[in-house]
């Protein structure tokens, strides 16, 4: 049963034509005329004033009858011809979300001369690739990219958009969700689903940190939400990846963009990326001065991992920002994180405790790192670290110092 219209009570004042978030409903005169595309989100519903559309009885805001949802859609961030990290990440858990909902996991590929990266998107976890090249496409530019997914959207109607919450994603994913006219939860840290009422849960650090909120959109469509990075896990790769790569014409690329693309400047990394290393060491305000980092930067280059830091030593000058982990740094799952002369604020955990194997070093037995810590060594990290470092230098055979 579709959407109600009680056309004696209409005015035609043309609300509900701008309320559809799918554009499906069209005014001529008098007449309003329903689009094959409405799934019964209920916006234009919402917006008569004068209560000449209902939504009928059975309808919920999910599963939309009569219009099969087009699953959950991964935004797949590709730089150069590179995949983003965080578009496997996000493959992974849509794949998860979809076996749930009982729908199919699709990939949105957006550039230029991208087509080779479709396989990998198959092999990640998409069961297809809807693939739009064009030359305004090959830089990154909000406003294309925005109208491009927001054509995409209108056109397959998903039921899901998840995308990382990287500088790219949340330059232009809002942009889209706006122009759907629909919510969009940025940051998330954890998904669920409502299976009764086919509602995706997104659930994110709030008020500082200092709660997790879980946050629905239970009345317009598509449900939008951005991810953090690091935080997902992806799927092993399938060795023979089935599925569909559907190349897209999209109008709205025929229309010049406002901006224009000026150049890129290339942001000076750390010495081994924090999102792709498998073992970190961070350290916190107990390291009490810079210059102790260079222990923690050995222990990491015995370990080959990266050294991570808390927003403490980052304020202190101790270490540049590029390494902060936490609520307003990165986040990090390594295989093995080793939390030095760090206490374990909320702040700082959000980032990190998804990691695999938490180790704490810390002179305070009560620091709330040991809450989340597997193995916990309560002591002066000058004396524990240097000392660790011994033992690996001992069992590699090599050079031990003192
Ligand atoms: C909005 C907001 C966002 C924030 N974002 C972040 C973020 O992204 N990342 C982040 O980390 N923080 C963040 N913070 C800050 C956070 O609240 C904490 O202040 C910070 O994480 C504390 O850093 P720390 O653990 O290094 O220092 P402290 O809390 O001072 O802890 C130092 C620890 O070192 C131990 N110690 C001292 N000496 C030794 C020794 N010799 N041997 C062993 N242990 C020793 C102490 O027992 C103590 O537990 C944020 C705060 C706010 C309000």
């Amino acid at each position: 049963m579709g959407l109600i219209f009680y056309s004696e009570k209409c005015m035609a004042c043309g609300q509900c034509v701008e309320a559809c978030p799918f554009g499906v409903l069209l005014l001529t005169g008098d007449t309003l005329i329903i689009g094959e595309g409405c799934n019964l989100c209920g916006a234009c519903v919402e917006v008569c004033e004068v209560e000449a559309l209902a939504l009928p009885e059975t309808a919920g805001p999910s599963p939309r009858p009569g219009v099969p949802p087009d699953g959950v859609w991964v935004f797949a961030e590709q730089r150069r011809g590179e995949l983003a990290p965080v578009t496997a990440e996000l493959l992974g858990e849509a794949r998860r979300l979809a076996d749930t909902l009982n729908v199919k996991v699709a990939a949105v590929l957006l550039g230029d001369g991208v087509a080779h990266l479709g396989d990998a998107l198959l092999a990640a976890g998409a069961h297809k690739v809807y693939l739009a090249e064009h030359p305004r496409l090959q830089d990154f530019l909000e406003e294309t990219y925005a109208a491009a997914l927001t054509e995409m959207a209108q056109k397959f109607q998903p039921e899901i958009i998840l995308a990382g919450a990287t500088y790219l994603g949340r330059a232009f994913i809002p942009r889209v969700a706006a122009a759907l006219k629909t919510g969009l939860t940025a940051d998330c840290t954890a998904f669920g689903i409502d299976p009764e009422k086919r509602l995706l849960l997104q659930t994110r650090p709030a008020f500082g940190g200092n709660i997790m909120a879980t946050i629905i959109t239970p009345r317009t469509y598509p449900q939008m939400a951005t991810a953090r990075p690091g935080v997902f896990k992806h799927l092993a790769a399938a060795a023979a990846p089935t599925g569909e790569v559907v190349p897209v014409e999209l109008m709205s690329l025929a229309k010049p963009p406002r901006s224009r693309f000026a150049g890129t400047v290339l942001e000076i990394k750390e010495r081994v990326p924090l999102s792709a290393a498998e073992v970190i060491v961070a350290g916190g305000r107990g390291l009490k001065e810079a210059k102790n980092f260079k222990l923690l930067e050995e222990l990491a280059d015995l370990l080959g991992g990266a050294v991570g830091a808390t927003r403490g030593a980052v304020d202190a000058g101790w270490i540049p920002y590029a390494h902060q982990i936490g609520q307003t740094g990165k986040t990090v799952s390594p295989k093995l994180y080793i939390a030095v002369g760090l206490s374990g604020a909320t702040q700082h955990l959000v980032g990190m405790q998804s990691s695999d194997f938490i180790v704490a070093i810390n002179k305070d037995p009560q620091a709330p790192i040991f809450q989340v810590a597997d193995v916990g060594l309560v002591g002066d990290l000058f004396e524990i670290v240097p000392a660790l470092i011994q033992e690996i230098r001992k069992d590699r055979n090599l050079a031990v110092s003192g």
